[in-house]
């Protein structure tokens, strides 16, 4: 197989609210008023606040006081050069700090102008957004920046009179994260006969199963396949089971009526390629043990930067689907046994 190492850059994004529960709601309630709490529980206090006592695991309680807006920075690490995700745009630190009236440090921004300014033991403050532009989130903090006057904090230390219903229970996110997959040989092996308008498979030589997408090994054997093992497959097959997706319009889907992703068990093979497009005819009417072909992108449109290691039996943005041949219907005795 080739061993050149082909990379794959894939950027994941999703929005997501998530619920805060009792401790880091009234932690993001409090912040959205420019206050930082932290809960005292064992004899110290904890800031940011946690439900459990991670030395014991004893329920925190509701002893919230009020820590900062000053603290001690012990260590950072430097950002030279931030990502568009970075909520300021020169460098700055994330770095450990021990908030006024806390005993244990909090991660935050440190936005000191320049690494030499960074020291350990050094005092910062707090910036917090303007009250109209906090939503209860982390960065309704800026960034922290070297405190003008190194003296305590004023209230460091006194109780916070929690709330009973927090106003703020639930948090909008968004994942932004890009990674890197090297593509392995095998994966590699399959895009390029992608590309060449034809499907290959291996053949293990124990079990004689033959596997779609060569990808390396019998998992019911495991033994190792290597070049030798590769076989031509057929580009027609049959229905073994699919699903109709109703889609939810999340920022990203493309699709607005239900459709079926189907996995195709192809003529001769052992294993199905899973999440399979169907053309031409209505989701309600797929049904299992038709028959189908794959219908191809014109050549120069082919595309497999959407291949990665995952999910062996992609089609990439070479197939654009499978399209019914009008054959009857196979015999459901003929694709029992077979596996991803
Ligand atoms: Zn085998």
């Amino acid at each position: 197989m080739p061993d050149v190492v082909h990379e794959s850059v894939f950027n994941l994004q999703f929005p997501f609210t998530r619920t805060l529960g009792s401790t880091l709601s009234t932690f993001f309630s409090a912040l959205a008023q420019g206050q930082i709490i932290g809960v005292r529980t064992g004899g110290r206090v904890i800031a940011p606040p946690l439900e459990y006592d991670p030395d014991t695991a004893a329920d925190s309680g509701t002893d919230y006081v009020k820590v900062g807006p000053k603290g001690t920075v012990s260590a950072w690490t430097w950002v030279p050069e931030p990502t568009h995700l970075h909520t300021i745009k020169n460098p700055f630190a994330f770095a450990f700090i021990t908030l006024d009236g806390a005993d244990t440090a909090m991660i935050h921004l440190v936005d000191a102008g320049s690494e030499s300014a960074m020291k350990p033991g050094m005092r910062v403050e707090a910036t917090f957004k303007p009250v109209d532009e906090r939503v209860g989130r982390i960065d309704d903090i800026l960034a922290f920046v070297p405190a003008a006057d190194p003296a305590p904090s004023a209230g460091a230390g006194e109780s916070w009179d929690a709330p009973a219903e927090p106003e703020i229970s639930t948090q909008d996110s968004y994942c932004d994260l890009v990674y890197v997959d090297n593509t392995s040989a095998s994966t590699l092996l399959w895009m390029e006969s992608l590309l060449a308008g034809k499907l290959v498979g291996q053949k293990c030589p124990v079990c004689s199963r033959t596997f779609v997408g060569p990808r390396g090994m019998c998992c019911v054997d495991a033994i190792e396949l290597d070049e030798t093992n590769v076989v031509d497959v057929p580009d027609r097959g049959v229905i073994t089971n699919f699903t109709v997706i109703t889609p939810v319009q999340y920022p990203g889907q493309l699709e607005t009526e239900p459709f079926a992703r189907c996995s195709i068990l192809l003529d001769g093979t052992d294993a199905v390629m899973a999440q399979q497009s169907i053309l031409d005819i209505p989701a309600d009417q797929v049904r299992v043990g038709m028959h189908v072909a794959a219908v191809w992108v014109p050549e120069a449109e082919r595309d497999v930067s959407e291949i990665g290691n995952r999910g062996w039996g992609s089609g990439g943005d070479c197939i654009s689907g499978w399209r019914h041949t009008g054959q009857p219907d196979e015999p459901e005795e003929n694709y029992l046994e077979r596996m991803m």
